[in-house]
């Protein structure tokens, strides 16, 4: 087969959660570029219905469905619907994510269980699911968008449980590769370091103080993220399986 078409995506079926905006819903356009169907999972309803317009003007079939991730009956039911409407499960895309900002001796239990909920439990449940559907298909491919904050401590902002979250992730990924790898189902992460969506753009103030900090002196744009996205849903990577693959213009190397 020829490299190129190894990144093909035509004929697959993808899932992306928090799909609606920023990361996950650059990661759904990459795939959709590439000719894969889209089931869009979000909280979010209005940005949802953009998104699932912006992924049809690219000329593929999309679905979504209004689903906390935290929730294993609402995941079960949007998965369900993504199988009904194509048929089978390819590419699970785990993007939906939250951190909470808060010193250690303050932040209040919600706060902490939030954070894990969805962050670690959501993931979780989503990969839970693509499996029963993946198992039987023996095929598949899963990215958690953990974090570079999975292996250092950002500053100066306190952030423990998206840090313990995103650990957590990296983890969880390693032991569901191994687990399902006699399946021919390829569980890897990706690790951003600070990237330019919502999340981020909504603290302007905090931007200098990160930016001296990378190596290449700036936040990343999503687009710079997604050739690794294209590369780990695809047959480009077929051998890839249990990697954490980190975009963080070199943060993590000091
Ligand atoms: P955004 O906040 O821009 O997007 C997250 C999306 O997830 C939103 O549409 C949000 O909906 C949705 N969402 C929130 N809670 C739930 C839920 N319970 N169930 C389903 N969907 C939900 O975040 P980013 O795109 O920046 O981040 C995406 C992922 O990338 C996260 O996992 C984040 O931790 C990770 N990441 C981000 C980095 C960055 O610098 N931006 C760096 C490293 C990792 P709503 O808008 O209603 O909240």
């Amino acid at each position: 087969m020829a490299l190129r078409d190894l990144f093909e995506l035509k004929g697959r079926a993808a899932l992306i959660t928090g799909g609606a905006r920023g990361i996950g819903k650059a990661c759904a356009a990459a795939l959709a570029e590439m000719g894969a169907d889209v089931a869009l999972l979000d909280i979010h309803k209005e940005n949802l219905a953009t998104a699932v317009a912006d992924m049809e003007a690219l000329g593929v079939r999309a679905v979504s469905s209004l689903c906390d991730v935290t929730v294993a009956s609402e995941v079960e039911e949007a998965f369900a619907k993504a199988v009904e409407t194509f048929g089978r499960l390819d590419i699970l895309v785990n993007s939906a994510g939250i951190t909470i900002w808060a010193k250690g001796e303050e932040m209040t239990e919600e706060q902490w269980d939030r954070v894990i909920d969805l962050d670690l439990k959501g993931t979780f449940l989503c990969c839970q699911q693509a499996a029963r559907i993946m198992i039987p298909q023996q095929s598949g491919s899963i990215i958690n968008i953990a974090s570079m904050s999975g292996q250092i401590v950002n500053i100066p902002q306190c952030q423990v449980a998206y840090n313990a979250a995103k650990a957590g992730v990296m983890q969880l990924t390693k032991s569901l590769a191994v687990e399902w790898a006699p399946h021919n189902i390829r569980v890897n992460s990706l690790s951003p370091g600070y990237t330019a969506t919502e999340m981020t753009m909504t603290v302007p103030e905090y931007h200098a103080g990160w930016e001296v900090l990378i190596p290449m002196r700036r936040m990343a744009r999503t687009d710079e993220l997604l050739g690794a996205v294209v590369y780990l849903a695809s047959d480009a990577s077929t051998y890839t399986t249990g990697h954490d693959l980190v975009i963080d213009g070199a943060y993590t190397c000091l």
